[in-house]
C-alpha cells in the first residue's frame, strides 16, 4: 500500500464522518474527529433514563447497495449490529396492516450506537469538542473547538460531516461553492417522544408507520435485539408537523405529543421525554453523494448529500473518502 501521510481534520462523527475516517485511516492519511456531543453517533442516537433505554434517532436500517451490504456484514460478524424481526405494519385510525421490507430491517446492538461505536475504537476521536471557527494559514487548516479554543496541530485536509446548515456556518466564508451547495437542500426536523411504561402495551406490533396522526412512527424499541425488557416507545412527529411546530418550546409541545401518544396506544406514559431534531432528515434526495473544493482542499459529507439514511450517510463519507485519496495520491512528489 502506498503510505500517503496527510493530516485530515474530521467535523462530525456520526456514521459519515466514521466511515470516512475509516476509509482514509486504511490508505495512511493521520485522521482527527471533532465531535460537540459526549460520544459518537450522531442521529444513531440512544438515550438512557433510569432503568429504560431507547433509540431515540434512527429507528432501524436496511443496506440495498453492495458497498455497504458488506459494511453491514462485518458489524453482524462483529456483533454490533442484527436483524429486527418485529412486526411492523401501516396503522391507520387503529387499522394494523403488515408492512414487510424488500431488504432485512437491521439496528445496532445492543444500542444503535454500536455500529459508529465500533468504526470509532481505532481513531483519534475529540468529544466535547464543538468547532466554531477555521483558520487556513499556509495551505494549511487550523481548527477552533468551543471548548478548548484553537487547537494545536494543522492539517492538509479538511472534512465537514455535519448537516448543511451547521457546514454552512463554519466553511461559507472560505468557499462560495460550498456555501452554495449547503443552501440547495432543506432539512426537515421532527419531534419525539419517548414514552416510558411499567407494562407491557397490548398491542400487535412492533413498529408502525402511522397515517392520520400528529406522529408519523411509532416503535416498541424493547421489541429490538439484546435490548433490556423494560417497555419503552418511541414515537416521531412527522416532518410536516414538526415544522410546524417547530418554534414551540417542550413545554408546549410535551402535553400534545402525550395526548396524541394516548390517543393510538389507549395509554399515558407512566414517564416520558421529548426532543426536537432539528435537523433530522432531507427533504428531498441528493445526487451529489458528497462535495468538494478541492482548491481549499475541504470536502463535505453526510446524509444530506445523499439520502437521509444510515446506509447514505455512511456510503457518502465513504465516497468522499475515495476521491480525497486520488487527490492525495495525484499531488504526491
Ligand atoms: C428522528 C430520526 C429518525 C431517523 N430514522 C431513520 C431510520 O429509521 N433509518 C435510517 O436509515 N435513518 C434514519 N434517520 C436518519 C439517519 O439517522 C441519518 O441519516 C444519519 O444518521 C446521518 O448521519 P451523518 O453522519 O450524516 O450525520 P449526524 O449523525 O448528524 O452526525 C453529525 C455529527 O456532527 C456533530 N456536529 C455537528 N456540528 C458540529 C460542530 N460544529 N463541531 C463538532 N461536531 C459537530 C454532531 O454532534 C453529530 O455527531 C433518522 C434520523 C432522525 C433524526
Amino acid at each position: 500500500m502506498t503510505t500517503i501521510k496527510k493530516r485530515v481534520a474530521i467535523i462530525g462523527a456520526g456514521i459519515a464522518g466514521l466511515s470516512c475516517a475509516q476509509e482514509l485511516e486504511a490508505h495512511g492519511f493521520a485522521v482527527t474527529l471533532f465531535d460537540k456531543s459526549k460520544g459518537v453517533g450522531g442521529r444513531m442516537s440512544h438515550r438512557y433514563f433510569g432503568d429504560w433505554e431507547a433509540d431515540h434517532g434512527a429507528q432501524y436500517f436496511t443496506a440495498r447497495d453492495s458497498l455497504f451490504q458488506s459494511e453491514v456484514a462485518r458489524w453482524v460478524e462483529a456483533e454490533v449490529a442484527k436483524p429486527w424481526s418485529g412486526r411492523i405494519v401501516s396503522l391507520n385510525h387503529g387499522n394494523a396492516i403488515d408492512k414487510p421490507s424488500d431488504a432485512t430491517r437491521y439496528v445496532g446492538i445492543p444500542a444503535m450506537t454500536s455500529p459508529a461505536k465500533h468504526l470509532a475504537r481505532n481513531l483519534n476521536v475529540l468529544t466535547q469538542d464543538t468547532v466554531v471557527d477555521l483558520h487556513r494559514i499556509n495551505d494549511l487548516w487550523k481548527i477552533t473547538t468551543k471548548e478548548h479554543g484553537q487547537i494545536a496541530g494543522a492539517f492538509e485536509y479538511l472534512v465537514l460531516a455535519i448537516p448543511s446548515v451547521q457546514a454552512e456556518r463554519i466553511i461559507g466564508k472560505y468557499s462560495a461553492n460550498l456555501k452554495a451547495i449547503c443552501q440547495e437542500v432543506v432539512m426537515l426536523p421532527c419531534w419525539t417522544l419517548l414514552a416510558y411504561l411499567k407494562e407491557p402495551l397490548n398491542l400487535p406490533f412492533d413498529g408502525a408507520f402511522v397515517e392520520g396522526s400528529v406522529f408519523s412512527w411509532l416503535a416498541r424499541d424493547n421489541s429490538k435485539p439484546n435490548r433490556p425488557v423494560y417497555e419503552t416507545w418511541v414515537a416521531q412527529a412527522s416532518h410536516a408537523w414538526s415544522k410546524a411546530h417547530v418554534d414551540q418550546t417542550q413545554f408546549e409541545i410535551e402535553p400534545i405529543l402525550i395526548k396524541a401518544f394516548q390517543e393510538l396506544t389507549g395509554v399515558e406514559p407512566d414517564l416520558h421525554q421529548s426532543h426536537l431534531w432539528r435537523y433530522a432528515k432531507l427533504e428531498e434526495a441528493n445526487a451529489r453523494e458528497f462535495a468538494l473544493d478541492a482548491s481549499i482542499a475541504v470536502g463535505l459529507c453526510g446524509d444530506w448529500l445523499k439520502n437521509s439514511t444510515v446506509e447514505g450517510a455512511w456510503l457518502s463519507g465513504y465516497r468522499l473518502a475515495e476521491q480525497l485519496k486520488q487527490i492525495a495520491l495525484a499531488t504526491m512528489e
